[in-house]
């Protein structure tokens, strides 16, 4: 099937972007972002840097975004969220976009127009557009329900991402189907709970082989190697998860590493394959998934 035609018509998920952690280098994923398209609706999760050009690229305009999820706050899953906004509205956004995040979400928001003040006061005036304050409603989410609205239900977990307290994991459901992203966290057994019976796990990754490679190319991240034990999952763990939540279907995403050329999917199959003997997919920016 032609992607883009899956684009406009079926239910999907789009990884916009795989990659853990926010550096970007040459040939390399892109930061983390997801688009799903789902219940008559269609949104982001997370807008690492690269997000807009990812989705426009996907056969998405920004035009037609409803919604977006922001996971927490850092920046490989924030960055970009301004800007897409911004760019949505200098190609003539002329409906309401609805941001929900972490407490915090509104004072970014608030911050970023105020970066962009004198070219949002001429655009205002010269080019005659509707004010995009008008046009972002933002609303800050906690554990539980996020949304209900149309067909689409969103409800948010808290997950283990130290120091990070407000991090969520996000489950959407719609039509008797339910879709799980894990957002970044380390290996959290009461995720399977939250994630159980789901037709598509979108978990976080990490190949611990690959860690020390990482490290020793990252320069000035002394604690670098600490912050990616103690706060992600290793992709056997996330294999775990599937495992235990009895999910329909295992997707491995904002890989760490992502871009090293030693290690290629064959590694992550052969890692997650271990404790997850259902489909997995092993994520790569542009990958389209259906849900069928
Ligand atoms: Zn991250
Ligand atoms: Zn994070």
């Amino acid at each position: 099937m032609d992607e883009n035609l899956m684009a406009d018509t079926a239910d999907h998920i789009t990884l916009l972007g795989v990659k853990g952690g926010p550096a970007i280098r040459q040939g390399g994923a892109m930061p983390t972002s997801s688009l799903l398209r789902f219940g008559g609706q269609t949104v982001l999760i997370d807008c690492g840097i690269g997000v807009a050009r990812s989705a426009v690229e996907s056969g998405v305009s920004l035009l037609n975004i409803d919604a977006i999820f922001i996971t927490h706050l850092h920046s490989d899953h924030l960055l970009e969220l301004g800007p897409l906004l911004y760019t949505a509205w200098n190609t003539g956004l002329g409906h309401k976009v609805r941001i929900y995040g972490p407490d915090g979400i509104e004072g970014y928001w608030d911050n970023f127009l105020q970066a962009m003040a004198f070219d949002y006061a001429i655009r205002l005036d010269d080019e005659g557009r509707p004010p995009l304050r008008d046009l972002v409603e933002v609303t800050t989410f906690g554990p539980g329900e996020v949304t209900d609205e149309g067909d689409l239900a969103v409800t948010a977990f808290r997950v283990e991402h130290p120091p990070v307290i407000d991090c969520f994991a996000l489950r959407f459901e719609a039509g008797g189907k339910a879709i799980v992203f894990s957002a970044d966290t380390c290996y959290f057994p009461p995720l399977a709970e939250f994630a159980k019976g789901a037709d598509i796990l979108v978990h976080e990754a990490m190949l611990t082989a690959g860690v020390d490679n990482l490290v020793a190319r990252t320069p000035g991240a002394d604690r670098l190697r600490e912050h990616l034990m103690a706060s992600h999952t290793p992709a056997d763990d996330a294999g775990r998860i599937a495992q235990s939540a009895m999910v329909g279907k295992l997707v491995l995403n904002h890989l760490v590493p992502a871009d090293d050329p030693n290690f290629s999917e064959a590694d992550w199959t052969a890692e997650v394959s271990k404790t997850w003997n259902g489909p997995v997919v092993i994520g790569r920016d542009g990958l389209v998934i259906p849900i069928t």
